[in-house]
């Protein structure tokens, strides 16, 4: 029997069962990258863990029964800075960053546009940028105004806070209380210190849109409804899943909420609020100044993206995580074991239903990856006794790489991986195997002296040699 997902909703501070709008069309939003510099490692940590919550509910309702839609921000102050600083246009600026954010992300095991869109089908998976959903802010900003819960001021278009008695209901922050709190120097120009941009005019050099509302000077969107337009116009008034980071809930996602359900006469934007937990570098807050800031590239240089995935995936997604190498030795080891056990196993097989129980559990990650520790323990076990399959029944090999494959590990096959690591290494087989047949006949001529002196040479390729029991000699990477 499936288990019953069930979810930790921020709105309403309980984990509870998930019950889609409609479970032939499952609607999730995450809010994605801001294109101005290389993502570093805590970015990486939504992508990967609402990465995961698509595959479970494609695996639970179908692939072609859910939509993901995670834009990105190409339209900034930070971006216009840093176009500014590189002398490039901001379009070359925020294509470089995604193309390079998309290569990190790839490699992390992501699932891209490509692996899940079928042409004449419609997308599973949306990549919205907020500069193509203009004509949707203006109509979004217009219906605010008209609605009474937005007014134009000095070329800005605020959304009046005041105006929205449940203002506040997801972050719980109640209005009369954030009233009473506000700072008094705020731009005259706002009726209330709570109210916030959804238009503002454009300075000189900066991007600009014609203005909504007959506003004369052009301008550009607050950041904010940026987000409402394009979930709106890729999942409708009301949708299932938003998601983000802790930091997001407020201020962002209480006035997307705001603007969403004030335009539209909505009860809620989206039913279910996730929100993943922030990560921290060997026990301190990453930070430019701290001089421990990491970028996705500068972790991927040195460990496979596999790694960084499980490193990341270890953590309960709404627990704080610390960032460690030991961390990553660890995850490192894991899989080594993982694929040894798997070998060259097909994963033409189920998940075993313990690890599907557990990802439902909301996403309890640490109780699936010790449910894959047990079945490589028990896949050794099966092969240390010879046990042969049980007709009907999954071999434990097949249900550790069926398992761990919905979690996006374990997708090559041992030798595969073993091969792609000898070609990201820059290893000449042919050398290797050349080496080990030297090798191989100065030993059988006695001649220790040259047996050692091919074995530094490998030693030196980064290449280490077993002896095995059969008389046969195997290698591996040593990095
Ligand atoms: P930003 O680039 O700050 O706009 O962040 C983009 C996304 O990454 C948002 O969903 C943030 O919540 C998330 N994020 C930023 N820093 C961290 C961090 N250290 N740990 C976890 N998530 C983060
Ligand atoms: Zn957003």
């Amino acid at each position: 029997m499936t288990p019953m997902l069930r979810l930790y909703n921020t709105l309403t501070r309980e984990k509870a069962a998930f019950v889609p709008i409609d479970p032939t069309n499952v609607r999730m939003y995450a809010c994605g990258p801001t294109v101005y510099d290389a993502a570093h490692i805590g970015n990486a940590r939504p992508i990967i863990v609402f990465d995961l919550l698509f595959r479970l509910l494609r695996h639970r309702y179908g692939p072609a029964h859910v939509t993901y839609a995670r834009n990105v921000t190409d339209v900034d102050d930070k971006i216009n800075v840093r176009a500014l600083e590189r002398g490039i246009t901001i379009r070359e600026l925020t294509d470089g960053t995604l193309a390079q954010f998309h290569r990190d992300i790839r490699e992390l095991g992501v699932l891209m546009a490509d692996d899940v869109n079928r042409a004449g089908e419609p997308a599973r998976f949306i990549e919205p940028r907020a500069t193509d959903h203009i004509a949707e802010m203006h109509r979004l900003i217009e219906g605010l105004v008209v609605a009474g819960h937005a007014y134009v001021a000095e070329g800005h278009v605020l959304f009046d806070v005041p105006s929205m008695p449940d203002y506040g209901a997801l972050s719980k922050r109640p209005l009369d209380e954030m009233e009473s709190g506000a700072r008094v120097e705020v731009a005259p120009y706002k009726r209330s210190p709570l109210d916030f941009v959804l238009w503002k005019p454009s300075k000189a050099g900066e991007p600009s849109w014609p203005s909504p509302c007959g506003i004369d000077a052009a301008g550009r969107p607050g950041w904010h409804i940026e987000c409402s337009a394009m979930s709106w116009k890729h999942l409708g008034e009301t949708f299932d899943i938003h998601a983000g980071g802790l930091d997001l809930i407020f201020p962002h996602h209480e006035n997307e909420v705001a603007q969403s359900r004030c335009c539209f006469g909505t009860d809620v934007m989206a039913n279910v609020w996730l929100h993943n937990g922030f990560l921290q570098v060997e026990g301190e807050k990453m930070s430019k100044s701290l001089g421990n800031f990491i970028t996705i590239r500068q972790v991927l240089n040195d460990w496979p993206g596999e790694v960084v995935r499980l490193n990341m995936l270890k953590t309960h997604y709404r627990q704080p995580i610390d960032w460690t190498l030991r961390g990553l030795e660890e995850s490192s080891r894991m899989l080594d074991r993982w694929y040894s056990v798997v070998g060259e196993t097909d994963a033409a097989s189920v998940p075993s239903d313990r690890f599907v129980e557990a990802l439902c559990d909301d996403l309890n990650t640490p109780a699936a990856i010790s449910e894959l520790h047990r079945l490589a323990t028990a896949g050794r076990l099966d092969e240390m006794v010879l046990s042969r399959d049980v007709p009907g029944q999954a071999t434990q090999p097949a249900a550790l790489k069926a398992s761990a494959n919905l979690m996006g590990f374990l997708r090559q096959t041992a030798s595969a991986r073993a091969n792609a690591e000898v070609a990201k290494a820059g290893i000449d087989v042919a050398r290797v195997e050349a080496l080990i047949a030297e090798r191989k006949a100065a030993r059988a001529a006695k001649d220790w002296a040259a047996s050692d002196r091919v074995r530094d040479a490998l030693t030196a390729m980064g290449v280490s040699v077993k002896d095995n029991k059969d008389g046969t000699t195997s290698w591996t990477v040593t990095g």
